[in-house]
């Protein structure tokens, strides 16, 4: 067995991070960039998630869960309910918008701008998934379609398109040499 220490609960681990001062609970740890708090539970998860599971047991696949309160950092179950994709997506435009203010006000990202650039240039050479990148990089697959579809970090988006011509004209070259190469 190695360096084995006991590990804290889901529920510990959670409450060490929420601030119970306002009528919103506020998520301290990491954030991504739409102000989501982010907690790992075998994968990266978002928070409002985390806290609607210890409220009430798993939540059903293909729900999501809402902010009654336009707060994308609380987590205080009372301001948490389940909804569609469909209730999710007619709320968003406004709450993107304050999911992006608040990311940016507080700098929530502890993403480096040269682990953004690995990611986009990973994602864009292909044959990894969103999933992966997200693990890899300890943050939500949510977080990294956000970046990838320059949502988030936009202003490294230029590294993803020249990438994206490195690895087709890699591609190109492949083909060529597989076309001309010896039998
Ligand atoms: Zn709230």
């Amino acid at each position: 067995m190695i360096g084995w220490a006991p590990m804290k609960t889901l529920r510990e681990r959670f409450e060490s991070k929420v601030d119970r001062s306002g009528e919103c609970h506020i998520w301290t740890a990491y954030r991504d960039c739409r102000g989501y708090g982010t907690i790992w539970d075998d994968g990266p998860k978002m928070a409002p998630r985390t806290a609607w599971k210890l409220e009430h047991g798993e939540y059903p696949e293909g729900l999501c869960v809402c902010h009654t309160c336009d707060n994308p950092a609380c987590v205080n179950p009372d301001h948490l309910f389940l909804g569609t994709k469909g209730d999710n997506n007619r709320d968003r435009s406004a709450k993107d918008r304050t999911a992006r203010q608040i990311g940016e006000m507080h700098g929530q990202s502890k993403l480096t701008e040269s682990q953004v650039a690995d990611i986009l240039r990973l994602y864009a050479a292909g044959g990894v998934s969103q999933r992966a990148l997200g693990e890899a990089f300890g943050i939500t697959q949510a977080h990294v379609s956000d970046i990838v579809n320059g949502k988030c970090w936009s202003h490294l988006q230029p590294i993803i398109e020249g990438a994206k011509q490195a690895a087709d004209a890699s591609q190109r070259t492949q083909a060529l040499i597989g076309q001309g190469g010896p039998q």
